[in-house]
């Protein structure tokens, strides 16, 4: 629609300073065993084996014909300011802000996260740089049953309705995702996360239902798991 404003858009590549690089130094002498880039690789592989929210979606993807490869398709890097993680839907990578995640805890939630991007966009045509609309839905989603919200649910649980709460968490957390790899204004964003809100909160492939615990999503897991096998069996 506004065509003007799509060209210096920038897509929020300013904040992976290490997209633009021609070059990765990978496994440089200079890259020593007890780097951030090495903590960040067995964290990676910590989540991919044990987080039952990364296993189901890694399976998902799988049954859909995107398998998705660990040194392909993840990538640990430096990062600007304060953001864990992000989707590069050109390469298909997943980018994870090593010098931003210190903590497992945290390493699972942000590649839950990017997982449910990557899923969005292995079973449908995203247009992610084009359509708004696209990537506010996938940021709901990644929102509401990545544990982002229910994490913090957790710490806030007295102060508020516990349903009306999660909502409103996944819309701002939704809204400031788009703000950041976006240039344009709140009231925009804010419309257009307004408009797709309820089909894609409501949308909970492939969990079957909001897991707000790592219990849930062991338990979707689970069940994952097991009609995988029945139609495995067929
Ligand atoms: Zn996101």
């Amino acid at each position: 629609m506004d065509q003007t404003k799509e060209q210096d858009e920038d897509y929020g590549y300013n904040l992976f300073p290490e997209r633009k690089k021609s070059k990765y130094k990978k496994g440089s002498i200079g890259e020593s065993l007890f780097t951030f880039n090495h903590k960040c690789h067995i964290m990676l592989q910590f989540a991919i084996q044990t987080s039952p929210y990364a296993k189901l979606l890694l399976g998902a993807m799988r049954n859909s014909g995107c398998t998705v490869y660990e040194g392909r398709h993840f990538s640990c890097e430096d990062c600007d300011g304060t953001v864990s993680g992000g989707f590069d839907a050109t390469t298909s990578q997943i980018v994870l802000c090593q010098n931003n995640i210190r903590q497992q805890a945290h390493m699972n939630r942000v590649v839950t996260h990017e997982l449910i991007h990557a899923f969005d966009h292995c079973r449908a045509h995203v247009n992610w740089f084009n359509n708004l609309k696209h990537l506010a839905c996938s940021e709901i989603r990644a929102a509401n049953l990545s544990g982002d919200c229910s994490f913090i649910n957790e710490l806030s649980r007295l102060n508020f309705g516990l349903n009306q709460h999660h909502q409103e968490c996944v819309r701002s957390r939704a809204l400031r995702s788009i703000l950041a790899v976006r240039n344009i204004s709140r009231e925009k964003a804010e419309k257009v996360v307004d408009e797709v809100f309820d089909s894609c909160f409501h949308d909970h492939a492939p969990f079957g239902r909001i897991p707000h615990s790592k219990k849930d999503a062991k338990f979707a897991y689970r069940e994952f798991e097991s009609r995988d096998r029945y139609y495995g069996n067929l």
